[in-house]
């Protein structure tokens, strides 16, 4: 049960959700691992920290993907960097999702101070993917080229890693050729998708090691989001439109149910989306926070009901 929601009558639902009746209204079911993941709150705890610390504290990016936490960090002192200045004894705080070894040592010889807020999670893919790479296997990546995450995974092989982006026809030119291949996968992916490609590249590239590093966290919501939308006429994604695992969360929702919306917060609701329906499940991506959940649910639970 999701302590923040306790204004509504509450019970427990099936697969272990928060079940919430407000009044005629319409049911609203929370995904229990809807929110912040430890990794985030992990992140946030230690810039919070080092912010109270009287620390002239900057971060190269967003350190989680949610412009509400941002926005906090910056009133709380932390600047955002777009590139690296001098550091002058400043302190850098690497975020949750790593960053490549070349970052760290360019920001240590400008003057910084580096405090390391990379999920131990992210962190263990980083150390897998060291030992392949010097193991002499070439490493794959599964994952969204782009984010930060797989950026800061290829940085850590000295050799360089191939990026598979799962909505990319396989490269199987590429992948014949590799003669000693280990996978990793960027640890928000969809885990259905992951498994089936790496079946498909076994075919190709036969001396293969797989390392599932999809997170536990990443794991539970995905296993919640594959069943509330069979269970609800509505489901609300709560999440920013730059986090990668809130999207995996809306396409797996999606595909289940076609009356699934992405929003940020309660502002996104409309009406017309709940004619007709009974009941409404709510999950959010792990950077989202609880007071932004707690709104749409709150708000959601006001609507009139068919
Ligand atoms: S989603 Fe997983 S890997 Fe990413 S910060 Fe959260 S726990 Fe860590």
């Amino acid at each position: 049960m999701r302590k923040t929601h306790a204004n509504s009558k509450a019970a427990s639902g099936a697969a272990g959700r928060a079940k919430l009746k407000a009044g005629p209204g319409l049911v609203v079911r929370v995904a229990k691992s809807a929110g912040f993941c430890f990794g985030v709150k992990r992140a946030i705890r230690i810039a919070r920290d080092l912010a109270a610390s009287g620390a002239e504290v900057r971060m190269l990016g967003d350190i989680v993907h949610n412009e509400q936490v941002i926005r906090g960090l910056e009133a709380a002192g932390i600047r955002k960097l777009r590139r690296l200045g001098r550091g002058r004894g400043r302190t850098l705080l690497i975020r949750a999702h790593g960053a490549p070894d070349r970052q760290i040592r360019a920001a240590r010889r400008r003057g910084y101070r580096i405090v390391d807020a990379t999920c131990p999670m992210v962190r263990e893919i980083h150390r897998l993917v060291r030992r392949m790479d010097r193991s002499g296997r070439r490493v794959i990546v599964m994952g969204d080229r782009k984010h930060d995450e797989v950026v800061g995974i290829v940085g850590r092989c000295r050799r360089g890693a191939l990026v598979l982006d799962l909505k990319e026809p396989l490269p199987e030119k590429k992948l014949r050729r590799i003669r000693r291949a280990a996978i990793v996968v960027q640890s928000t992916q969809n885990e259905a998708e992951a498994l089936a490609a790496v079946e498909a590249i076994r075919a190709l590239a036969p001396d293969l090691k797989f390392f599932n590093t999809i997170c536990r966290p990443t794991r539970m919501k995905q296993q919640e989001v594959r069943i509330l939308p069979l269970e609800t006429d509505v489901v609300l994604v709560i999440g920013s439109r730059t986090s990668a695992n809130t999207r995996r969360l809306y396409e797996i929702a999606r595909s289940l149910n076609r009356r699934t919306h992405w929003i940020q917060s309660a502002a996104g609701l409309r009406r017309a989306w709940f004619r007709n329906a009974r009941t409404v499940g709510v999950t959010a991506g792990a950077s989202t926070p609880e007071e932004i959940i707690r709104g749409v649910v709150e708000a959601a639970a006001r609507l009139p009901g068919p």
